[in-house]
């Protein structure tokens, strides 16, 4: 059985907890490897040598730390195959996906490259009288990311290319589903050029993690994964006087205008709903359209598509989507859809009893779609990160802005539309973070930034571009004066600029 090892001071730590995670094949449901999950030790020595490490790298001129961070990308690139082949292998996802998944986080990494630039202060010349100020961005020290299952290359990446770029010192906790691309990423990071100790990643679970946000050597936590441990890990680790970013879950909404191109968006919504067997926080899993006559098109289309799509072996290069990450996701889908039709929603297309010849015992799950759900369902309120498109049919705008605005997530929306004034009225109103108008995925690219409202987020800082360096920096502003002999200021009231 392989082992998974933790990766601390550029060194592979076998670890001693004596307790593991299994990592499965999603496509044939056998265990292939286990991880170790780590004792708050552990985690202990990782920030030990993270600590060691920061005064230099700090210290080092920005121009060299983006070298780092080009070479980085240079090495990503060239082993690109491999990385995609290992996340296909443990997560599920189809190779040309995974390789969507290296590549995103991936721009974060060239985002990162301009981190001269990026963390140049502000300056006045003549304040007041021979005064000058001058503020700069100076990192917090050692900081650390733990990271979800769904994009093990880009949401690591969206983390440590910011944080390391701006001086930080990092410890990872990567998911312990698929654990292998996190820790593979540290290793080329290693042989760009970083030092030892600058990136050091632990396996684990609740232990590390609360370790983590414990930690009196930490200084900010940056977290992705469900609501409910994003807003576990916000309160913990602000309690323990943490800068904290948590993202958490989702249930985006795409709105069908009756005047919509739907061709288009029969084929982007089909695409991202069932995409990555939905799971993905970006994902589109409720349909709105606006009308019945929009709403029995788009369900007579959507079925049409949903009939031609292909669910095989992450491996296969004609598949649509693969498998789902473990039996127990896949249950837990399943239990979702019953609960949508004993809710009396209608299930029109039905992806329970799929099973893919020769790989009986995969953990695959057929496109399912439910028709006519409403806002009170369990179902529909709840996030359920699987292949399952719920149709929720509105009247009129109104109902339809009311919709994604009233849910519990604010992640990501997307409304089609050729009408600009009904999409700038959608954009301006809706109360979500990321809003695609034609755009099924409005993933904002890497030098804009990340991050839903409401429990699709805890904290006030997103993740990457201008604000990810925000997060991982701390301003000092400096108030300076050579004066020529003494001054006749009084020394004993406010200086004003009046
Ligand atoms: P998860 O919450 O189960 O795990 C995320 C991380 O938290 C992992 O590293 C895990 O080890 C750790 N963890 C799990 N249980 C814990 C506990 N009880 N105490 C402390 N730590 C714990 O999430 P997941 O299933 O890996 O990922 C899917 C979720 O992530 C979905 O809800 C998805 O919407 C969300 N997600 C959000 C974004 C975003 O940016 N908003 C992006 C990707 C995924």
């Amino acid at each position: 059985m392989r082992d998974i090892h933790h990766f601390i001071s550029g060194d592979a730590h076998k670890g001693s907890s004596g307790r593991f995670h299994e990592i499965f094949n999603p496509n044939t449901g056998d265990v292939q490897a286990r991880v170790q999950l780590a004792t708050a030790e552990e985690v202990g020595n990782a920030v030990e040598a993270a600590k060691a490490a920061f005064p230099k790298w700090a210290t080092i001129n920005p121009q060299r730390r983006a070298r780092v961070m080009f070479e980085f990308k240079r090495l990503v690139e060239a082993n690109m195959d491999e990385l995609a082949e290992m996340l296909s292998s443990e997560h599920g996802k189809v190779i040309a996906d995974s390789k969507g998944d290296v590549q995103r986080g991936l721009e974060v990494i060239e985002f990162a490259c301009g981190i001269p630039h990026l963390q140049k202060g502000e300056y006045t010349e003549g304040a007041g009288p021979g005064i000058d100020v001058y503020s700069m961005r100076q990192p917090l020290g050692v900081v650390s990311g733990i990271t979800p299952f769904n994009f093990p290359a880009m949401i690591p990446m969206w983390m440590f290319g910011v944080a390391i770029a701006c001086g930080n010192t990092f410890v990872m906790k990567p998911s312990e589903r698929d654990p292998s691309v996190p820790l593979r990423l540290a290793e080329l990071f290693m042989e760009a050029g970083a030092p030892a100790g600058v990136l050091n990643v632990v396996h684990g679970d609740k232990v590390a993690v609360d370790t983590i946000l414990t930690h009196p050597d930490i200084k900010a936590v940056s977290f992705v994964g469900s609501s409910d441990i994003a807003q576990y890990v916000y309160a913990t680790g602000t309690a323990h006087g943490k800068r904290v970013q948590a993202m958490g879950g989702a249930k985006n909404h795409g709105i069908i205008m009756p005047d919509a191109d739907m061709d288009q968006a029969v084929k982007d919504l089909v695409g991202a709903a069932f995409g990555s067997a939905g799971e993905r926080c970006m994902a589109l899993p409720v349909a709105v359209p606006v009308g019945e006559k929009t709403a029995n098109e788009l369900r007579e289309r959507l079925v049409t598509e949903i009939e031609k799509l292909k669910v095989g072996i992450s491996t296969d290069k004609d598949a649509h989507y693969g498998p789902v990450v473990t039996a127990e996701h896949r249950d837990r889908i399943a239990n979702y859809i019953q609960m949508g039709v004993d809710e009396g929603s209608e299930l029109v297309v039905d992806g329970r009893d799929f099973s893919l010849q020769g790989y009986e015992k995969g953990f695959f799950i057929g496109p399912t779609l439910l028709d006519h759900v409403k806002p009170n369902m369990k179902s529909y309120q709840e996030e359920i990160f699987g292949p399952v498109l719920q149709l929720v049919r509105a009247d009129s705008f109104e109902e339809a802005v009311a919709l994604p605005t009233n849910h519990q997530y604010g992640n990501g929306v997307a409304i089609f539309t050729r009408n600009g004034h009904a999409a700038r009225e959608f954009a301006q109103r809706v109360q979500v973070g990321m809003v695609g108008i034609n755009v099924p995925i409005p993933v904002p690219v890497a030098y804009h930034t990340f991050g839903g409202w409401k429990r699709s987020a805890f904290g006030d800082v997103n993740q990457h571009g201008p604000e990810g360096v925000r997060f991982f920096t701390k301003v000092k502003t400096i108030t300076q004066r050579f004066p020529e002999g003494a001054t006749d200021d009084s020394a004993f009231v406010i200086p004003t600029m009046a």
